[in-house]
């Protein structure tokens, strides 16, 4: 399938978390109903690849679509283990699936946005032509390639008036850059109804209280820890997780969970009824929010937390930034209503203080180089500091009283040498 027309109002290349967030704002203010949208995507996002937790205070712009959320969080590990202080944070739960639904239904009920599924390979803006290059049908997916089946290639010349892009590829920007990657392995487990376990008719879970993280599992392959988010009083979603350079055997992670579940959960009669692998990166790479001609969103415009992997809530602050900015041109009386309008006010959108670039360098380098062990790093930080103000720091809203506080709470050794490798 090829796009209908040659020209749109926006483009978006990739239809994942950040296209969707920002797609749903703008649909929803009623100010695009005469609009020509495209969305370029490999996926129909018809499947649940993901889960996403976050904390948040009060109703947030998905709420419909929070599948659960707690109100008590606890933390372990071999140093300090305690439930946190959240500060009126809760920690909420949206299914992928639930979200790409709530959206596409608003994108389809807009009669606006046409979908196209393809493969990009190439994508280049040069004047006003927007190129490009890829495979759509059967070759945009390996996995649904016939035998002999090549798909078609195409290259495709476009003109939009913005162009956002959320397909995010890796690169090395400096020669300091570090990288590590968050990766995971989870699985919803369900105890049977009448359990002939350990557990009795007793209720395994506690669905009011979830665990953050639990770095009580193996620190050999570095920074390790498994998070447990109970669905109901049988069902949980646990989440063996790494902060290491490279991946692990995929035996590797079912053997964790396995443990955990066992050790740490007391729990031996379950069946695993879903299951999800993820890998988020983290990285000091520089990000650019737009480059030649086209704006980058989510992850691929840096929206990835360099040290915690945490990305919805940012991506949510971006949409929200470039949202307001966009209906606040076409609700103005603006004669001038062209690309370098549009252009000069999401370029004048202000970026999170540099600082907390750094801060999130001099974590890397720190686990990275291992000049301290990543699970001693999270205990003492919620061990001398309330969750609240961690979660603040976090989501880089923190101010400087408060991040002296948290510095001040880790051990000046590591994190000083780190400092000086990540200036
Ligand atoms: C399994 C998983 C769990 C996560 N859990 C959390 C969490 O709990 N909390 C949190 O804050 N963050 C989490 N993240 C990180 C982050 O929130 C998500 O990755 C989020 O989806 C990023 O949004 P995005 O729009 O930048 O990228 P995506 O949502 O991945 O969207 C990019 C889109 O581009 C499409 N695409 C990619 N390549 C091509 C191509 N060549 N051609 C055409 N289309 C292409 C993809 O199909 C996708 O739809 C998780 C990530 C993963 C992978």
């Amino acid at each position: 399938m090829s796009p209908r027309h040659t020209h749109y109002d926006m483009i978006f290349l990739g239809g994942g978390c950040a296209a969707l967030s920002l797609l749903t704002r703008l649909l929803r203010s009623g100010q695009y109903a005469t609009a020509r949208i495209l969305v370029i995507d490999r996926d129909s996002k018809k499947n649940n690849d993901r889960t996403w937790c976050f904390w948040e205070k009060g109703v947030g712009y998905f709420e419909d679509v929070v599948y659960r959320q707690w109100g008590q969080l606890d933390f372990f590990s071999a140093h300090f283990s305690s439930p946190l202080l959240l500060d009126g944070y809760r920690y909420k739960m949206i299914r992928g699936l639930d979200f790409y639904s709530y959206c596409l239904d608003l994108l389809e009920r807009s009669g606006q946005v046409e979908w196209v599924e393809a493969s990009l390979a190439d994508v280049s803006r040069t004047n006003d032509t927007l190129i490009l290059k890829g495979a759509s049908g059967s070759a945009a997916s390996q996995d649904l390639r016939a035998p002999g089946d090549s798909g078609s290639t195409f290259t495709w010349n476009l003109s939009a008036t913005l162009v956002f892009n959320s397909i995010y590829k890796p690169a090395v920007t400096s020669s300091k850059q570090v990288d590590l990657l968050q990766h995971f392995k989870g699985w919803v487990i369900e105890i049977p109804d009448s359990p002939t376990g350990d557990h009795g008719s007793r209720p395994a879970f506690d669905k009011d209280r979830a665990t953050l993280m639990d770095f009580r599992v193996s620190q050999q392959e570095g920074a390790t820890f498994v998070y447990v988010m109970p669905l109901d009083e049988r069902r949980a979603l646990v989440e063996y997780t790494l902060f290491t350079p490279s991946l692990l055997r995929p035996a590797d992670y079912e053997e964790g969970l396995r443990q955990y579940i066992k050790e740490y959960l007391g729990i031996t009669d379950y069946r695993v009824i879903e299951q999800e692998f993820g890998i988020i990166p983290m990285s000091s790479q520089a990000f650019s929010f737009f480059e030649k001609g086209i704006f980058n969103l989510g992850t691929a415009g840096g929206q990835t937390k360099a040290s915690s992997g945490y990305t919805f809530q940012f991506i949510q602050k971006q949409s929200e930034g470039i949202a307001a900015r966009l209906l606040a041109i076409n609700n103005s009386a603006q004669v001038r209503r062209d690309v370098l309008v549009y252009e000069n006010a999401l370029l004048s959108l202000k970026a999170d203080p540099v600082r907390f670039r750094f801060y999130d360098r001099v974590l890397l380098n720190v686990l990275a180089k291992g000049y301290w062990p990543g699970d001693q790093v999270f205990a003492r930080l919620f061990e001398r500091n309330e969750a609240g103000k961690i979660f603040r720091f976090l989501d880089n809203e923190s101010n400087i009283q408060e991040e002296l506080a948290i510095i001040s709470s880790l051990p000046t050794g590591p994190f000083l040498r780190a400092a000086l490798t990540a200036l």
